[in-house]
C-alpha cells in the first residue's frame, strides 16, 4: 500500500503526542482555574455559517474554505477556525436566557487550503476560549493574561505580546476613509494582495508582510487616534490590567487581525523563531459579530491559539513525570510484578512492564529509553521478603522498601505536573 496522508495533513504520535497532550492538559487546568467550562462543536457546519461569522472578503472564505456538498445536496465546510460555531452555539441554546457571562474554551482540528510549511498546515490543531456577555475590560485582560501564562507554563521563551484598539465601526469607517485616502495615489507600489485588499478590506494592508507596503504604510494615518473617547478609556484600562497582571506588551498601531468581526482590542502572541508563522496565539474583542449572526447586541471576547506552532517551539522532548518502569527477574516474579504494576496504575502512575521475560539489562535500557523516572526492582529475593527496589535513575540512588508502602513512596516522589 503506497497510500500517504494527505498534503498538508499529518500523523501525531509518540514525543509529538506527549507534547499535544502537554499542551491540553495545561490548557485545561488554567482555563478550569478561571472559571470556564469546556465546548465541544461538530467538525463541519453549513457553509453559510462561516460566509457570515468570518466575513466574505478574508482570506479564509475567499480562497481557504473547505467546502462540498453532502449527498443531500447541503454545501458543507469544515470549520476552519472556532469562534463562529461558538457563536452559533449559545444562540441555538439561548445561552444568553441563562447566564450573564458565557465562559468556553475548546481544542481541536480546524482546516484550511493552505499552502503547506513548516508551522502551516491544511489540517491544523487549535486551542482557544471566548466569553461572551460583557464589556468589561478585566475580561480583556484575563484572556490575554491566560494565553500568555499559558504559553510560559510551557516553557515558551522570547514571546511578545502586541495589543492595539481598531476601535468600533464607525470608527473604522472613518479611518477607512482616510486610510483610502492616503493610499490612493501609491495603490501601483502596493503588492498584489493589498491591491485587493485596498479593494476589499484596506485595514488588512496595515498588517502586510511585504518590505514595499510595509514602507508605504509607516506614514499612514494612526487608528488609534480615531478612537472615541469611550474606546480609549476602554484601550487605557486594558492597558492598565495587563500592567497590574505584569503581562510584558507592547503597542502596535498597525496589529489588525484578518477576519472582519474584530471591534476595539486585538491581540498577538508573537516569536521570532518561526519566521513567517510567527504568531503563535491571536485573538480580540468581537462585540459586533453575534448581532451580525442574528443574535441580540453582545459583546465577545477571544483567542485561538495553534497548537502545531506551540509544539514547535517546545524544544525540549516533553516527559511524563510519573512513569515508572518495573523490572521482573524470575518466573516467579511474574504474577507479583503483574499486581505490584496494576497497583501503582490505579493510583494513577504510568507504568511500563516487559511481557516477555528479559535479562536485567535489556530490561533497564528499555526504562531508560522511555524515559521513566524511577525503577522498582522485583527478584526472587525482593519477592521473598516482600520488599521492593526502588531506583531512581536520576541521581542513581536506590532504596529497598516493603511491597505495601509503595504507593505512598511514589506519591511522595513524584509530584504529578
Ligand atoms: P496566519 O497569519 O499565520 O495565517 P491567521 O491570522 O490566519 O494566522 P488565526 O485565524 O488568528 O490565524 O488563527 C489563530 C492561530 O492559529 C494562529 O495564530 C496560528 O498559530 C494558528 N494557525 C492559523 N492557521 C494555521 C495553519 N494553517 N496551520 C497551523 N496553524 C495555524
Ligand atoms: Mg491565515
Amino acid at each position: 500500500m503506497n497510500i500517504r496522508a494527505v498534503r498538508g495533513t499529518k500523523d501525531i504520535f509518540n514525543d509529538d503526542a506527549i507534547k499535544y497532550n502537554y499542551i491540553t492538559e495545561i490548557a485545561k487546568r488554567i482555563f478550569e482555574n478561571f472559571n470556564y467550562n469546556r465546548i465541544i462543536t461538530p467538525i463541519f457546519e453549513e457553509t453559510a455559517l462561516f460566509k457570515r461569522g468570518i466575513g466574505e472578503g478574508t482570506d479564509i472564505v475567499e480562497k481557504e474554505m473547505y467546502t462540498f456538498l453532502d449527498k443531500g445536496e447541503r454545501s458543507i465546510t469544515l470549520r476552519p477556525e472556532g469562534t463562529a460555531s461558538v457563536v452559533r452555539a449559545y444562540l441555538e441554546h439561548k445561552i444568553y436566557g441563562n447566564e450573564e457571562i458565557t465562559k468556553w474554551y475548546y481544542y481541536g482540528p480546524m482546516f484550511r487550503y493552505e499552502r503547506p510549511q513548516a508551522g502551516r498546515y491544511r489540517e491544523f490543531n487549535q486551542l482557544g476560549v471566548e466569553v461572551l456577555g460583557s464589556k468589561n475590560p478585566k475580561i480583556d485582560a484575563e484572556v490575554i493574561y491566560m494565553g500568555y501564562k499559558l504559553l510560559e507554563k510551557i516553557g515558551i521563551s522570547d514571546l511578545r505580546v502586541e495589543i492595539n484598539s481598531v476601535g468600533g465601526k464607525e470608527t473604522r469607517l472613518k479611518y477607512r476613509k482616510d486610510l483610502l485616502k492616503y493610499l490612493k495615489d501609491k495603490k501601483e507600489n502596493l503588492c498584489n494582495d493589498c491591491q485587493t485588499r485596498y479593494e476589499k478590506n484596506p485595514l488588512r494592508v496595515l498588517d502586510c508582510k511585504v518590505e514595499k507596503c510595509k514602507e508605504i504604510v509607516k506614514k499612514a494615518p494612526i487608528l488609534t487616534e480615531y478612537l472615541s473617547e469611550k474606546e480609549k478609556k476602554h484601550y487605557e484600562e486594558v492597558k492598565r490590567l495587563l500592567n497590574i497582571y505584569n503581562i510584558p506588551f507592547s503597542e502596535n498601531p498597525k496589529l489588525v487581525r484578518g477576519l472582519d468581526y474584530y471591534s476595539n482590542i486585538v491581540f498577538e502572541v508573537i516569536t521570532e523563531k518561526l519566521g513567517a508563522q510567527g504568531t503563535v496565539l491571536a485573538g480580540g474583542r468581537y462585540d459586533g459579530l453575534i448581532s451580525t449572526m442574528g443574535g441580540k447586541d453582545t459583546p465577545a471576547v477571544g483567542f485561538a491559539a495553534g497548537i502545531e506552532r506551540i509544539m514547535l517551539l517546545m524544544n525540549e522532548k516533553k516527559t511524563k513525570k510519573n512513569r515508572i518502569g518495573i523490572v521482573w527477574l524470575g518466573e516467579e516474579s511474574s504474577d507479583y510484578a503483574l499486581l505490584l504494576a496494576n497497583e501503582l496504575r490505579v493510583n494513577n502512575f504510568d507504568v511500563y512492564m516487559e511481557y516477555e521475560k528479559k535479562s536485567l539489562r535489556a530490561q533497564m535500557k528499555k526504562i531508560d529509553k522511555i524515559n521513566a523516572k524511577y525503577a522498582i526492582i522485583v527478584g526472587e529475593e525482593e519477592v521473598k521478603e516482600n520488599k521492593l527496589v526502588v531506583k531512581n535513575l536520576k541521581t542513581g540512588e536506590q532504596i529497598k522498601i516493603k511491597r505495601d508502602t509503595i504507593c505512598e513512596y511514589m506519591k511522595g516522589e513524584i509530584n504529578e505536573i
